[in-house]
Parts: C-alpha cells; sequence; structure tokens
C-alpha cells in the first residue's frame, strides 16, 4: 500500500509539473501562432516561405492541441461536472469513435439494463474515452474488435492494481477492451506517466493515458488495466455514482419532445 500512495504522489507531483510547463508553453505556442499568421499574410509574393510558414502554423496548431489536452485536467476551473448516465454518454460518442477507430475495427457498446449515473463532465468523458479509443486502434493495426461496457461494481477495497485506491462500496463501471497486442508488464507499469510512449516519434505524446489518469481521478474515481501480450488489453473505470436513483436517474435522460413537435 505504501508503494502505491508513494506512485500516486509521484504521479501528482509529475501531473502538476507537466500542467505548469503545458501552460507556459501554451503562452509561446499562441504568440508563435501569431506571428506566424502575420508572417504568412505578409509573404503573398513569395508562395516559397508561405508553405514553410503554413507548416509552421500548423505544427505550432498542433502542438497548442496537446498542451490544451494536459491543460484540462491540471486546471480544474473548466470542468462542469453534472449527472451523466454513462449509457447515454456510450450512445452519443458511437458515431466519434467509430470513425476514429476506422472500418477494419469492430466497435460493440454493450450499456447497462439501467441508467448508470455518474456526476462528470460530459466533454471529459468524452475526451477519456477518445483516449481510451485512439490506443485501442493503435494497438489493432490489422483490425480487431473494441468493446464498450458501462456497468456498476461492487468494490470491496482490496481490487488488485487499482489506481489509486477507493473505498469499499457501489461504483459505477466503464469497460474499454480491446483485441490488440497488448503490453508487457514493464510498460503496464509506466502507462500513466505523463510522456511515456513506445509509439514512434511524432506518433504518439504520451500523454493519453495521463489525461485520462488525471480526468478520472479528478472526478473521485480510480482506474486498473489487464492486458496481455498478443491477447489485448482491458481498462476499467470506476467512477462515484451520483447520488440520484430510480425515477431521478431517468430524469437524467434528455427530455422527450413536446407533443406535435
Ligand atoms: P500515447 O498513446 O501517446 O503513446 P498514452 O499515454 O495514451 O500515450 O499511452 C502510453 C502507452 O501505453 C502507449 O504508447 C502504448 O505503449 C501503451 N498502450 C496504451 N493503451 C494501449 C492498448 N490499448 N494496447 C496496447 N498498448 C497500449
Amino acid at each position: 500500500l505504501e508503494e502505491r500512495t508513494h506512485q500516486a504522489q509521484r504521479m501528482e507531483s509529475l501531473g502538476k509539473l507537466a500542467g505548469g510547463i503545458a501552460h507556459d508553453f501554451n503562452n509561446i505556442l499562441a504568440i508563435i501562432v501569431n506571428y506566424t499568421e502575420f508572417a504568412i499574410e505578409e509573404s503573398e509574393s513569395n508562395p516559397g516561405v508561405r508553405a514553410d510558414l503554413t507548416h509552421v502554423r500548423t505544427a505550432a496548431d498542433r502542438a497548442m492541441g496537446l498542451t490544451r489536452q494536459l491543460l484540462t485536467f491540471t486546471r480544474g476551473d473548466t470542468v462542469q461536472p453534472q449527472d451523466v448516465d454513462l449509457n447515454l454518454a456510450l450512445a452519443e460518442v458511437r458515431d466519434m469513435l467509430e470513425r476514429t477507430i476506422g472500418e477494419h475495427i469492430t466497435l460493440v457498446a454493450r450499456p447497462a439494463p439501467a441508467p448508470v449515473v455518474v456526476r462528470a463532465d460530459p466533454g471529459q468523458l468524452q475526451q477519456i474515452l477518445l483516449n481510451l479509443a485512439i490506443n485501442a486502434r493503435d494497438a489493432m493495426p490489422d483490425g480487431g474488435s473494441l468493446v464498450l461496457e458501462a456497468g456498476t461494481a461492487e468494490l470491496d477495497g482490496d481490487e488488485v492494481k487499482m489506481q489509486p485506491a477507493l473505498p469499499a462500496g457501489r461504483y459505477a463501471r466503464l469497460q474499454i477492451s480491446d483485441t490488440g497486442e497488448g503490453m508487457p508488464p514493464e510498460v503496464v507499469q509506466r502507462i500513466f506517466e505523463p510522456f511515456f510512449t513506445t509509439k514512434p516519434r511524432g506518433r504518439g505524446t504520451g500523454l493519453g493515458l495521463s489525461t485520462v489518469y488525471g480526468i478520472v481521478t479528478e472526478a473521485g474515481g480510480a482506474l486498473n488495466v489487464y492486458s496481455e501480450p498478443g491477447v489485448g488489453t482491458t481498462f476499467r473505470i470506476y467512477l462515484p455514482l451520483a447520488a440520484v436513483t430510480g425515477e431521478a436517474a431517468v430524469a437524467a435522460r434528455p427530455a422527450a419532445p413536446p407533443p406535435g413537435d
């Protein structure tokens, strides 16, 4: 347990460091983007220079996207938690995820039989699913299947490999499984570290899973991962259930259109 606490603290300070760097970088990148814009406008008479500058702007835009992603979990003020039914959240991202993973990978969504309501920022939930789906896609270059499952689970406080440890109780559970290449234990150990990646330069940033980790733990949840080389990987995300139950949970669904509409 001490080992795990130590690990969690290390992760937290790494996260803060990364957040600080991201913030400064974002400001610097904004300056680069701005001046590149000016330069592009002024380079009308020189198509070669203009093309080069356009590449600079595209790269800087990408970099800003990354720093912004990193900032989403270090700057809590933009987070707007609300009651979200995981079944609905899954249904809403389905199209986006299908487009992300491509036609060679089959997406299977298994909603829970009843609404599973958590208190979370819907945008952040999408971000989690998107990051996990991108990793699953990269792990299945020759195709396979990605299974998304919503449900609840009873935790007894002694779950293996849970990061961080959660008090015993009933939780919402989101499970994401792929039939990809899997990971050896020495990779699994490091996947939540900011900037850890095994992907080639330019493909991986190493920020996907640290973002997921940050969002989940900020929301009072935890996650674990099971992976076997050559077989696949399963991520399980546990989130506190919202206080609403029964009829109130049903009210968390979008209102039916008014009659006659
Ligand atoms: P990135 O995707 O930019 O590398 P992540 O933090 O999202 O950064 O992932 C870190 C590493 O974890 C990846 O480089 C990969 O080695 C491993 N990984 C994550 N998800 C999977 C998966 N579903 N299957 C196999 N390996 C994975």
